[in-house]
């Protein structure tokens, strides 16, 4: 299968499963697991956090950092694009009973200051407690400015509010900008980081924190059933891919650039080279083509992309030049000519 659907497809290595198959356990509820506590230790101690706790997915450590940062009544700004405004169910006014106050990404995918001053909240009982300004990085495939971190920082200063980082694909974007993960994560109060995605644990997300923020998130997550018990298993594959694998993503930037590249000279296909800055390409069908039938077509032949337009093509440690050529030759002859 050449499946270029998403990064979280990324299958465990025979390493991580020597690792889980031997890990030490125990019950991470009552603090017990010993492969848990050395991930999470060492975890806050990488990205120079308080504190770390390790989490089943994306979706959950940004539930519980919202319900950390915020109470009941209180609203986080976000973009209309975040994933956790958009793609999570609307879990914070769900789950939390926190108000989204979303605003239009700009194009390069951050929240214009100006805009998001005008969208704060008066001190006043007719309206939601502005609390959290809650960014992505990347955002669909783009990274932020270096110095965009530095001014959120400032911003959520001046406002006196927490400042949360969706950092599902936070290495990504070290890699991109070539810096340390912790110049990227030294100005928020919150970050979550997804290991399931293009570093390659089978399951899990870590959140990072001070030791209150860790503290209030712990209780929620068990509150929403998310405490598990010899979780060792899973964070045994979690550590070898936080530690291993940020090293290996620019081969997935490269690959992307080389998927793109490939793309582009297909008839009747419009992408962006400049736009690919991360392990995301967006193509554009622009000849009259059944997209449908089409992705129907390379499922025949154990390629799998998701239907749309323009459709996002995601590369990880699955794919290579070589999956990239078979996929490339497969659809020179399904496109009408
Ligand atoms: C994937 C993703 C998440 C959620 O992660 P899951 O593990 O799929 O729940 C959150 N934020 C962003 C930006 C993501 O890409």
């Amino acid at each position: 299968m050449i499946d270029f659907r998403s990064d979280t497809v990324t299958r465990p290595c025979q390493q991580m499963r020597d690792a889980m198959a031997t890990a030490e356990v125990g019950d991470d509820v009552y603090g017990d697991d010993p492969t848990v506590n050395e991930l999470e230790i060492w975890a806050a101690k990488r990205h120079n956090f308080e504190q770390a706790m390790f989490c089943s997915s994306g979706t959950q450590a940004n539930l519980l950092a919202l319900m950390a940062h915020c109470q009941r009544g209180d609203e986080y700004l976000c973009g209309q694009k975040a994933h956790n405004y958009k793609f999570e169910g609307g879990g914070a006014a769900v789950l939390g009973s926190i108000q989204p106050q979303p605003i239009e990404n700009e194009k390069d995918g951050t929240l214009c200051f100006n805009k998001l001053a005008s969208v704060i909240k008066p001190d006043d009982s007719h309206f939601a407690r502005t609390t959290l300004l809650s960014i992505e990085n990347t955002i669909n495939g783009k990274v932020l400015p270096l110095n965009y971190m530095e001014q959120a920082r400032a911003f959520t200063n001046t406002h006196k509010i927490k400042l949360h980082l969706d950092g599902a694909r936070i290495y990504n974007a070290a890699t991109a900008l070539n810096v340390d993960i912790t110049e990227l994560s030294q100005h928020v109060d919150s970050m979550s980081v997804c290991l399931s995605k293009g570093l390659g644990a089978p399951i899990g997300s870590i959140l990072l924190g001070s030791e209150q923020v860790i503290k209030s998130a712990k209780r929620w997550r068990k509150v929403l059933g998310g405490g598990m018990r010899q979780a060792g298993v899973i964070a045994a594959a979690a550590k070898i891919a936080l530690e291993q694998n940020p090293k290996r993503l620019q081969l997935d930037h490269d690959n992307a650039k080389y998927l793109a590249h490939c793309l582009s000279i297909l008839p009747g296909v419009e992408v962006n080279q400049a736009h690919v800055e991360t392990n995301m390409v967006f193509a554009k069908f622009v000849k009259n083509i059944d997209i449908e039938s089409m992705v129907e077509q390379l499922k025949t032949k154990d390629i799998l992309i998701t239907a749309g337009n323009p459709i996002r093509f995601v590369t990880h440690l699955d794919i290579d030049k070589v999956a990239i050529d078979s996929f490339i030759d497969a659809l020179r002859n399904i496109l009408p000519r």
